[in-house]
């Protein structure tokens, strides 16, 4: 109801109840009620919400994991592993909606979904795999954060809220939000703090898990169609998750120590045999098991929500310096694709790429420092470049990269 009480009296809006110096006009309806613009597409968008559309998801067209591999290596440097298991993990989640579509007899077999995890350092690929996979599929997918949910009635992001990005992502088509694929970053951070359930509630940790666990068992989730807080007036969307492929992926800092432990107990008794495995100290990541996972701090149960596995290598100076020219968006591309809309060749100077890598490896900034470093010594060209002669070639050397690097 419009508040029309004080002899100041100013127009409010019935809906969010902003005045309408705020608001901007006000459309009046029965009983003096008022809307504005801003609630009026509100209610659009949320009437949009297609409950019974049929799926957009084309599933004849299946395609193989080396099909997927193939792209992701077009994108991603190395990560073999990783790929290997997301390209086999997207095939079967398209296989699993097919037969299930077409599978509903009690006697059916039913297939499970297999959600993934992810583990590897900062800056290795994780989300830029994720990334790629997206590209190439046509089911609905996003990517959420980790560290912005927390438990229901405390600030930030209710874990609802991923499904959200979801049905936007799927235009707001609730099939083909089921058929989804979420991938969910820093999981690792909503880790509880030890392994020991701590009679005090941990805000950011265990409620979160046991708020996921809700999502990644199948359940029908009623999500707020717009984000944020549930409240009683906010119509909402039921959601069912049981098709939905999560994928998540996390730094985990420090899981190397439980993974090093239980090697470590584990091959004592069998030293000075020849069949023992020679471990590879320096990739440990690669031997990661569940177990390593709850010892980290991620709960039981979750962890048996997932049963694929996999890790990301730590990127050495060949990786790095492969990544700088090779991958289809390569920096070394773009800088090139740059320089020819201005009519202009542009050549780097081999040497000019180690050093890069250098100060990437020495400053310990990883795959993700490459760029600022490349800013660094492109700007200065690229200010100059519309004042180059068309149809030059400009060779950047590494006398002047040095130069560029050292007026950082
Ligand atoms: P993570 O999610 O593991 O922290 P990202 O996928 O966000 O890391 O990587 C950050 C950036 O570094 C990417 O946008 C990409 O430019 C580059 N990068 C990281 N790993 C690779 C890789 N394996 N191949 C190609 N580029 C990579």
């Amino acid at each position: 109801m419009a508040k029309r009480t004080t002899s100041n009296y100013q127009e409010h809006c019935s809906f969010c109840g902003r005045p309408a110096s705020q608001t901007g006009p006000l459309l009046s309806g029965l009983d003096n009620a008022l809307i504005c613009r801003d609630c009026v597409e509100q209610a659009e968008r949320i009437f949009q919400v297609r409950q019974t559309t049929p799926v957009a998801v084309d599933l004849d067209e299946i395609p193989t994991p080396q099909t997927i591999k193939d792209f992701l290596d077009l994108y991603v440097i190395g990560q073999d592993a990783a790929k290997r298991v997301l390209s086999v993990a997207v095939y079967n989640h398209y296989k699993r909606l097919r037969y299930n579509i077409s599978h509903h007899e009690q006697d059916d077999v039913e297939i499970e979904k297999s959600n993934i995890v992810m583990v590897g350092e900062t800056g290795t690929g994780k989300t830029l795999l994720a990334r790629t996979i997206a590209r190439l599929l046509k089911v609905p997918f996003c990517i959420a954060d980790a560290t912005t949910l927390t438990e229901a009635g405390y600030v930030g992001d209710d874990v609802e809220n991923v499904l959200v990005r979801l049905l936007q992502a799927a235009e707001y088509d609730v099939n083909a939000a089921e058929r989804g694929i979420v991938f969910i970053d820093e999981i690792d951070k909503i880790a509880r703090k030890s392994e020991n359930t701590s009679i005090t509630r941990d805000v950011s940790g265990e409620g979160v898990q046991q708020a996921l666990l809700k999502l990644l068992e199948g359940a029908d989730v009623n999500v707020p169609p717009e984000g944020g807080r549930k409240h009683p007036e906010q119509k909402l969307i039921k959601i069912n998750t049981r098709n939905i492929l999560f994928i998540c992926g996390g730094a985990f800092d420090g899981i190397e120590r439980h993974i090093a432990a239980r090697l470590g107990s584990n091959v004592i008794g069998f030293k000075g045999d020849e069949r023992r495995q020679t471990l590879d100290r320096d990739n440990i990541l690669q031997y990661v098991q569940p177990m390593d996972l709850k010892k980290f701090g991620l709960i039981p149960e979750l962890v048996g929500r997932f049963p694929v596995l996999t890790h990301l290598e730590a990127l050495d100076r060949a990786a790095l310096r492969r990544i700088l020219t090779e991958p289809r968006n390569a920096l070394v591309r773009q800088y090139t694709e740059l320089f020819k809309m201005d009519g202009v060749t542009l050549v780097i100077e081999p040497e000019v790429l180690d050093m890069v890598v250098d100060h990437a490896v020495q400053y310990h900034l990883g795959a993700r420092g490459l760029r600022s470093i490349m800013e660094s010594i492109m700007t200065d060209l690229m200010f100059d470049l519309p004042s180059m002669a068309q149809g030059d070639t400009y060779t950047l050397t590494r006398a002047v990269a040095e130069e560029k690097l050292r007026m950082m």
